[in-house]
């Protein structure tokens, strides 16, 4: 099987294997397994924010986020296809009892201005505006990088307003490596950031959040009520930390695969590549050939080659560690074949 659903199908690397068996442990609820915290301060460092949390996932680590920022009763302003408000069940209602304000964005990108007039005036009928999101890259715009004018345009107004902004960098380091640059770069536009490193960084769990040491403080409370206070977690840290180390720079390679194979596609008769190639997402949409995205994702499974709905029309491939060019060539070749 190739595997282009996603890149959380990436299996830990040998030295990322090698680094769980040898990890140095302790309770990390007392704060005392030195895996972690290497792990949390190698984090924080890189992202340029005073403190970091390990996390068991990204949407764990978006909603420790959303608790920590607001008050129920208050309004969130999101990406309307973002995956705050679209994949996380409803968490922030169901837990931080927050409503959504949703913006449609261009390629993922809200505009500042749209942002500015969404947040709240203070009367007495209006909830408040507790925090604002970004997502970088985007998922559902299809691996989109948001570019940094535009957080930091945002950034302004939120600041303006005394408003916080949360970034979900669940592939933070696809924008990065795209844009030539190092995740603070992005990060500085934020006052809190949640980066995965189960998806293109291969590592096996786990997500980071970071943001100033008040921030942090807060959000190890709200991860211990969710239950996600792990003791020995130094064993699945030291993977994130190999992660963090050999793991980034590579991603490029991710992205040359995703446009070879955009372009590939784009050359089949019947299927139209619908986003722009920044990172390792390509969305394509299948319905000239008369197949609903269902029909053409379990065609090509019988052909061993696993790829996503996204949609009624579209279908989602994902470039990744675990397929390299030749796979790649294969899965080109079995989908013109059909
Ligand atoms: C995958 C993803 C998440 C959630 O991460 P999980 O570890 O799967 O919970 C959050 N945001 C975006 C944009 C994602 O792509």
């Amino acid at each position: 099987m190739i595997d282009l659903r996603s890149d959380t199908v990436t299996k830990p690397t040998a030295e990322m294997r090698k680094a769980a068996y040898e990890a140095e442990v302790g309770d990390d609820v007392y704060q005392e397994d030195p895996t972690v915290r290497e792990l949390e301060q190698t984090a924080a460092d890189m992202l340029g924010k005073e403190a970091a949390l390990f996390v068991t996932s990204g949407t764990q680590g978006n909603q420790i986020a959303v608790l920590t920022h607001t008050r129920k009763g208050d309004e969130i302003i999101v990406e309307q296809d973002s995956h705050i408000f679209n994949y996380e069940g409803a968490a922030i209602s169901a837990f931080a009892g927050v409503q959504p304000r949703t913006i449609k964005g261009d390629r993922g990108a809200m505009d500042p201005r749209e942002v500015e007039s969404a947040i709240q005036e203070d009367d007495v009928h209006n909830p408040e505006t507790g925090l604002i999101c970004i997502e970088n890259t985007h998922n559902r715009a299809g691996g989109a990088v948001i570019p940094l004018d535009n957080m930091a345009a945002i950034h302004h107004v939120a600041s303006a307003n005394h408003i916080p902004v949360h970034l979900d960098g669940a592939r933070l380091f696809n924008a990065a490596v795209a844009l030539g640059q190092p995740v603070k770069d992005i990060a500085q536009y934020t006052d809190t950031v949640q980066f995965c490193l189960s998806k293109g960084l291969g590592a096996p769990v786990g997500s980071i959040i970071a943001g100033s040491e008040e921030f942090i403080k807060q959000a190890r409370k709200w991860r211990k009520r969710l239950g996600g206070g792990l003791r020995q977690v130094g064993i699945i840290a030291a993977p994130g930390l190999v992660a963090l180390r050999t793991m980034v720079d590579r991603l490029a390679i991710d992205h040359e695969h995703a446009k070879f194979l955009a372009e590939g596609l784009g050359n089949t008769k019947g299927i139209e590549v619908v986003n722009q190639i920044d990172t390792n997402i390509i969305l394509v949409d299948v319905s000239e050939r008369g197949l609903t995205s269902s029909q053409f994702v379990a065609l090509l499974k019988e052909h061993g080659v696993l790829v996503s709905t996204f949609g009624p029309k579209l279908v989602r491939f994902v470039t990744h560690y675990d397929v390299n060019k030749e796979s790649i060539g294969d899965a080109l070749r079995i989908v013109s074949k059909l």
